[in-house]
Order: C-alpha cells, then structure tokens, then sequence
C-alpha cells in the first residue's frame, strides 16, 4: 500500500495464475495484496482447482510430481517471501468506473491503482434437481476429496476430457468399478489419459448417453443413474452408489459483468498480453483462457500481468490518472 492508502496492485484470486502474479509484484516492490477467498466447501475455497487435483505431473520442475495443495502452498510460500499480504475474503463487488480502482473484500472496501483478476473457474454441473439434491450424498465434482467415500463400490464418472480421465483413474483406487459416462462416442482427452484409462480394467465407457436423473433424493443417498442414449433415445437405468462430474468448467466473472469486457461464454477479453478495456484492470489465469487451461500456462498469465501492471503503473496514462 502506500502512503495516502491505496493499493498498487490488488490480486483477486490465488491459484496459480494470482500467486505468480503476486511473486512478480512482489519482487518489483508493488507489496501486492491477495485476496484468497475463504474455505467454504471442497468445491470453494482459496487455492482453486488445483485443491481438487490429485497428482500434477506436468508442471516443469517437479519430475516426480506434486499434488495440487502442495504446489498451492509452496506458490503462496514464494509470493509471502517477497512481501506478498494475504486477506482471506471473497470479493463481493467492483467499482472499476472510479479512479482509485475499488474492490470489496466482503464488507470492507479497498482501493488500488491497478487491479489483476485470477479468479479462474469452477465445475459444471447437468443442472438437474437430482444431482443437486444429493451433492455431497453421492454426487461430487472432485474425486480427491471423496474418492475414499467409495471401497469397494461402484461409481460413475460424467464426461469425455482430461478431468473425466484423471477422477476415473484416481477413483480405481478405491472402488470396485468405474464407468465413464460420454456425450460422444469419441473422447475430448490426450491420448496418455485416454491409453491409461482404456487400459484399467476397472473403467468400462458408455457412449453417446447423457445422465438424465440421479436416483433416489427420497433415500438421501446415490442408488442409480437414469441415461439416455443420445443416438436412440433409449432410456436405461444404471446401479451405481457415487457420481463425479467432470464435464469443464464456467468462468468466475459474476462479479465482473457490467464492469469488464466479457467474451460470450463469460470470459474476460484480454488484449496486448493480460489488459482488459479497463485502463489499470489486468486478467489472468483460466478467467480469461478457455483454450489452454493448464496451471503452467495461468502461472505464465499471471507473470504476464504482474509485468503488464508494472509498466502500466509507469506510463504516463497511469500517471495522469492518478495526477502524480
Ligand atoms: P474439457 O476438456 O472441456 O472436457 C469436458 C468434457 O465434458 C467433454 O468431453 C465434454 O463433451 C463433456 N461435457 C461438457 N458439457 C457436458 C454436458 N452438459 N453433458 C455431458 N457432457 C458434457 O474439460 P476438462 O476435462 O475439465 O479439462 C479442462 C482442461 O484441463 C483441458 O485443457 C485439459 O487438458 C486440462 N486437464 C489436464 C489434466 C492432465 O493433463 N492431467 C487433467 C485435468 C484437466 P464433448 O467432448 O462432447 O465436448
């Protein structure tokens, strides 16, 4: 912060893409301030997706791999070294048309000269009141956190991409069968997770069939699916005691609308590396990619918009706003 109380730079958000951002600031002097979130569930909470991932294996640097908490407490260690401050709030609202730039950290309002969002996505879910119904009871979006729930029992799996691949896989672990779930008759996965899934005995596909109801809210508990063939129509039924989605993911922009430029499906439009059509608002991370989505790429983003913020807190643009 400086003198007269507005920050430099406020990071909302703190996966990958928000602590690299905050390592860069950091390092530059900024004493940048990120707002984490709070632990509110497994599905919300500080850190982001990679508190769901088991094994990261493609991050340059851990050859024998890390898991998603770990990598998101050494990111967090690194920022905090360089002078990093941590506020544990969700942002409530942003008023970008005023100058200092203002943000609420839940009730409190803040204000800072530049602003990097990173507040990535989240899972999807069918919609159905079923699957809403039993959240928690059998239905989940992160096999990390309740794959231990199901030894020796049967679950399903809903999608065709990597995720899909990855919880199916973790799930083996545990349960006696996995049965992946797909649109399509033709899976959206690498190959490397499509050979190693294939190649588990205890995942077998259904193909071109949609989950149209999970059975039975009456018994609080996942007894079966009801699954429609896409191709025929034909309506089965399914036994199954658990049910994971892994169908991708919607970006966290809710608060953003109205405020900064959104593509149609809800991303931030970034332009000439991470800005946004707000003079001083940056974006980085999986808020404003929905083509690559790795945590390698968000960190690079966020290094992206520690040096975009930087140099745009030395520009003359930023100078005449702020009269300095
Ligand atoms: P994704 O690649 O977007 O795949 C989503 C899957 O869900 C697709 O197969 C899609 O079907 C299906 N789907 C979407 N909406 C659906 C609906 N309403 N009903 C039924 N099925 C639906 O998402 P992701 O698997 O979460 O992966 C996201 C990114 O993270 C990717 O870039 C992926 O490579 C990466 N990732 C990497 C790893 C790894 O390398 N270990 C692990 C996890 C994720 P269609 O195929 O028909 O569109």
């Amino acid at each position: 912060m400086s003198s007269d109380g507005v920050e430099h730079v406020i990071i909302i958000g703190s996966g990958p893409a928000g602590w690299t951002a905050a390592i860069y600031t950091g390092r530059a002097n900024l004493r940048p301030l990120v707002l984490e979130g709070e632990f509110e569930s497994t599905v919300r909470q500080p850190g982001g997706q990679l508190m769901l991932t088991s094994d990261v294996e493609n991050f340059p640097g851990f050859p024998k791999g890390v898991t998603g908490p770990e990598m998101m407490a050494l990111f967090r260690e690194q920022a905090e070294r360089f002078g990093t401050r941590v506020e544990s709030a969700w942002v409530t609202k942003v008023d970008f048309r005023s100058r200092p730039l203002r943000v609420w950290a839940g009730e409190r309002e803040l204000r800072s000269r530049t602003v990097i969002i990173s507040t990535g996505s989240s899972a999807k879910w069918l919609g159905l009141k079923s699957e809403e119904a039993l959240f928690g009871r059998g239905v989940s979006a992160c096999a990390t956190c309740d794959g231990a729930f199901f030894k020796n029992k049967e679950v399903a799996v809903v999608g065709g991409g990597d995720s899909a691949m990855e919880e199916a896989l973790f799930l083996t672990r545990f349960a006696s069968k996995v049965t992946v779930i797909h649109r399509r008759d033709e899976l959206r996965a690498s190959k490397i997770m499509q050979k190693r899934a294939r190649e588990n005995k205890k995942i077998s596909f259904i193909w071109d069939t949609t989950v149209v109801d999970v059975m039975d809210p009456t018994k609080n508990r996942v007894t079966g699916l009801k699954l429609k063939n896409l191709r025929t129509d034909r309506v089965s039924d399914l036994r199954t005691d658990g049910l994971f989605m892994a169908i991708g993911h919607d970006p966290n922009t809710t608060i953003f609308r109205g405020h900064v430029d959104l593509d149609e499906k809800g991303y931030i439009r970034t332009h000439d590396g991470t800005r946004t059509n707000v003079p001083g608002v940056f974006a980085a991370g999986d808020v404003q990619d929905h083509v690559y989505k790795q945590a390698i790429t968000a960190a690079g983003s966020g290094c992206m918009a520690a040096i975009d913020a930087e140099r745009w807190l030395e520009s003359e643009e930023a100078r005449s706003l702020y009269r300095e």
